[in-house]
């Protein structure tokens, strides 16, 4: 008890950790969100992580000389650790405390919210007394994701040699437990281009992305193949060219317009119309495509421990035409024995799940970086 008395004290006289917030009203925001404020050596400071979070600012800092790039509405502002001077359209400001650095983290002086911002966005941010209010900043993170569970309905996918388990069952049921996650540990709306037992087009599954703007696509299947040797995991993004064995993964995942989609003219009615789409709309997202289907192989190949087939590009139907980065996702060989029984086991698809899960929460934290820079 008196221990704890002194310790205080002491930080008391030290003047750290004084808390007070400052409080913001963001336009059309029913609740008010409040920044919190620290104190080091009686100057309040707001945690910069915490202001870019609430203005969805991003920084980017040069190590070399200490700069920090911050952009707030799209402007950049130019500040200096350690100093209290920082520029805006070529002319210097003095918040007259300095940017502080703790460790690995930032402080921003309290002075710059509360006064400089409302000089430099006028018609944006407002103060009266201890609120701000301040426009809607203009979010670019990734917010909705569709996940895609193949097959379905009257197209089981590959079905299992020993238990005889199918594919669309352990594709859907992983999907159930990833959109789970994503909603409530990343708080981005997940949809589904079918949530139980049915039969949906290719066409229809991007096609559905695409409606409802979907920031990413992420198509989820089980491999098979003659052999029951083969076995792993392998992660896809879209590409005209492509190695041999991809070739016959491709092949059984396009398989589905032949069988149930009406035969070789609706195969051909895909190629010619996908091809087209697919040079616009995944030729941009190539690169992406490519770190997430990186990110999430990772992720999974650590997770499972399973044989890491690695990251392949191929001609998937069900890719092309969708307008943002896109992977497919073979989470195993149905084929294999030990494999099949792996993939009907719960623990195993909530494995799955959860590092796919790793993945993209990876992927998603630099692409929005990027994305609202
Ligand atoms: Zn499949």
């Amino acid at each position: 008890m008196k221990k704890h008395f002194y310790f205080a004290i002491l930080m008391l006289l030290a003047g750290y950790c004084l808390s007070a917030n400052i409080s913001i009203q963001i336009t059309g925001q029913s609740k008010a969100e409040s920044l919190n404020e620290t104190t080091f050596k009686s100057i309040r400071y707001v945690d910069m992580d915490d202001f870019n979070s609430l203005f969805k600012a991003i920084g980017k800092q040069d190590r070399s000389d200490n700069r920090l790039y911050l952009h707030i509405y799209d402007e950049q502002f130019i500040f200096l650790e350690a100093s209290p001077y920082y520029t805006y359209k070529t002319t210097s400001y003095n918040m007259y405390y300095p940017l502080l650095r703790k460790g690995s983290k930032l402080y921003l002086p309290s002075i710059f919210v509360t006064e400089h911002l409302q000089t430099h966005f006028g018609s944006l941010v407002k103060r009266s007394g201890k609120t701000l209010t301040i426009a809607k900043p203009k979010d670019n993170s990734v917010m909705t994701i569709v996940l895609d569970p193949g097959h379905g309905g009257k197209d089981p996918g590959a079905v299992g040699k020993k238990l005889k388990a199918q594919e669309k069952v352990i594709n859907l049921a992983v999907a159930l437990k990833l959109k789970h996650m994503l909603e409530t540990e990343l708080g981005v709306n997940a949809l589904l281009t079918r949530s139980d037992d049915r039969f949906v087009s290719l066409q229809d599954r991007t096609r559905f992305a695409n409606d409802k703007k979907a920031d990413l696509f992420v198509s989820i299947h089980t491999n098979s193949s003659k052999s029951t040797q083969s076995k792993g995991l392998e992660t896809y993004y879209l590409s005209t060219a492509q190695t041999s064995d991809a070739r016959a993964v491709e092949a059984l995942e396009n398989d589905v317009v032949e069988r149930f989609e009406g035969g070789s003219a609706a195969k051909s009615k895909y190629d010619d119309l996908n091809f087209i789409l697919s040079d616009l709309s995944q030729t941009e997202h190539l690169e992406n495509s490519n770190s997430m289907a990186i990110n999430v192989q990772q992720n999974l190949v650590a997770g499972t421990k399973a044989l890491d087939r690695g990251v392949k590009q191929a001609n998937f139907y069900v890719l092309r035409g969708a307008f943002m980065p896109s992977i497919l996702i073979e989470m195993g060989f149905i084929s294999n024995a030990e494999e099949e029984q792996l993939l009907l086991n719960e623990e195993y698809q909530e494995r799955i799940a959860r590092t796919i899960f790793e993945g993209i929460k990876r992927f998603k934290f630099r692409y929005d970086r990027i994305r609202n820079t």
